[in-house]
């Protein structure tokens, strides 16, 4: 893993999901397979494979308290081209100190994340007045995770986060993109300690290349896609979960 600390010219960027992103880190070292953000590694002058560099954005904190009196407040994704809370956030702490800024200029912020890491920070969230937590878990079967997410922590831990963040009285929902075998035994698990659900085709076809690269099967086709997401969201209907499938 190279880890590098570096200077950025800007951290609060305008994002095509929700108002602004902020993404503390270049790279991430949860290094999922089918990561979108690996097949834009071009856009970041790295040679080295995706999920084996991170560079680390030590002025973020510093920028974003400059830029954010400049702009016209909107919601805040943290983040979206690398997680928040990957290993080295526990020593940089700069998804924290972001937080804390939007915080203090009271921005509504949607954080995204596969890590437990992420209650590190419940004092930061339970002073913001709008805000939600996701986590991000793409089926029930640990053994599925760990081919697509060998570097993400284990799916119990994931559904524990969002168990502890909704007791705390956080709004929390889950993020299924993309969805893999054993997704619908998901359902069982984030009844009750979920607001809501999306289901999201984000990811799908690289997840599709990942599985027949694996030689697994013939590929996850947009039939499983959508044989899963009829079952998944029958599923919440029957436990009275909002449940929203973005195609
Ligand atoms: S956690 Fe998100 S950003 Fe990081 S490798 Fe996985 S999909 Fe990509």
């Amino acid at each position: 893993m190279i880890v590098k600390e570096v200077l950025a010219k800007t951290i609060l960027s305008v994002s095509q999901v929700y108002d602004y992103v902020i993404n503390p880190y270049t790279g991430c070292q949860h290094a999922c397979s089918y990561c979108y953000a690996r097949f834009m590694k071009r856009f970041t002058g790295h040679k080295e494979p995706w999920g084996e560099f991170v560079d680390v954005k030590v002025n973020a904190p510093d920028l974003l308290r400059k830029e954010i009196t400049r702009k016209k407040p909107g919601r805040v994704w943290v983040s979206g081209v690398c997680d928040p809370y990957q290993p080295l956030e526990s020593k940089y702490k700069l998804s924290r100190q972001c937080l804390e800024i939007l915080q203090q200029h009271n921005w509504p912020v949607t954080v995204q994340t596969r890590s437990p890491l992420v209650l590190r920070d419940i004092d930061i969230f339970k002073k913001m007045n709008d805000l939600e937590v996701g986590l991000t878990i793409t089926t029930s079967d640990d053994k599925i995770r760990k081919l697509f997410e060998p570097h993400a922590p284990p799916i119990e831990s994931r559904i524990k986060a969002l168990v502890e963040l909704h007791k705390e009285g956080i709004r929390t929902y889950a993020m299924v993109a993309p969805m893999l075998p054993g997704a619908e035994g998901l359902v069982p698990m984030l009844a009750g300690n979920v607001d809501y659900i999306i289901v999201d085709r984000m990811n799908y076809h690289h997840a599709d290349w990942v599985y027949k690269k694996f030689g697994l099967n013939e590929g996850l086709s947009d039939d499983f896609f959508y044989r899963t997401s009829r079952e998944f969201v029958s599923k919440c209907g029957g436990l009275g979960i909002d449940c929203r499938v973005v195609c």
